[in-house]
């Protein structure tokens, strides 16, 4: 019961020179049907799919992915590291201070870096980080009713 859709993480695979496995298209599918997800949730969401497979596969194959730039590493500071397919379009996210939720929002401008150092002190300067940090329309609607209590949180 495999989608259509195989045929083209395949061809993303080989397009990188990466072997083509069943854990490895299992990952880009899981991927391109959720977004920023983490660690945890691509595992059981593959196990689901495959179930011989092991944590440390999953963990491989999300390496070997991020290294050859076929999905994105996302992990905004104090978070942990969520994974996404949406990759070389230079989009941003919107994260939620509340629950971490993690939100794409299109570049301005559309193609990295965009946005101008005001000294960039002779440097080459490839890439811009860009993070939006603020309360989700959920968390905002909710915390008029309660405040979490959280501990931890820096
Ligand atoms: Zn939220
Ligand atoms: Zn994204
Ligand atoms: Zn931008």
């Amino acid at each position: 019961m495999l989608p259509a859709v195989t045929s083209d993480f395949e061809a993303e695979l080989r397009g990188v020179s990466l072997r083509v496995t069943q854990p490895r298209l299992a990952v880009l599918r899981t991927l391109y049907d959720h977004p920023h997800i983490d660690t945890d949730r691509v595992f059981s969401l593959v196990r689901a799919e495959l179930p011989a497979v092991s944590r440390q596969a999953v963990y491989d194959v999300l390496h070997a992915l991020t290294q050859a730039r076929l999905i994105r590493r996302i992990q905004p500071a104090g978070a942990i590291a969520h994974y996404e397919s949406r990759v070389g379009d230079n989009h941003h996210h919107l994260v939620c201070r509340s629950c971490g939720g993690i939100v794409d929002v299109d570049c301005a401008v559309g193609h990295a870096p965009c946005l101008t150092a005001s000294d960039d002190n002779g440097f080459v300067v490839d890439e811009v980080e860009v993070v939006y940090w603020g309360i989700c329309p959920d968390c905002a609607a909710s915390s008029i009713t309660q405040q979490p209590s959280s501990e931890g949180n820096r």
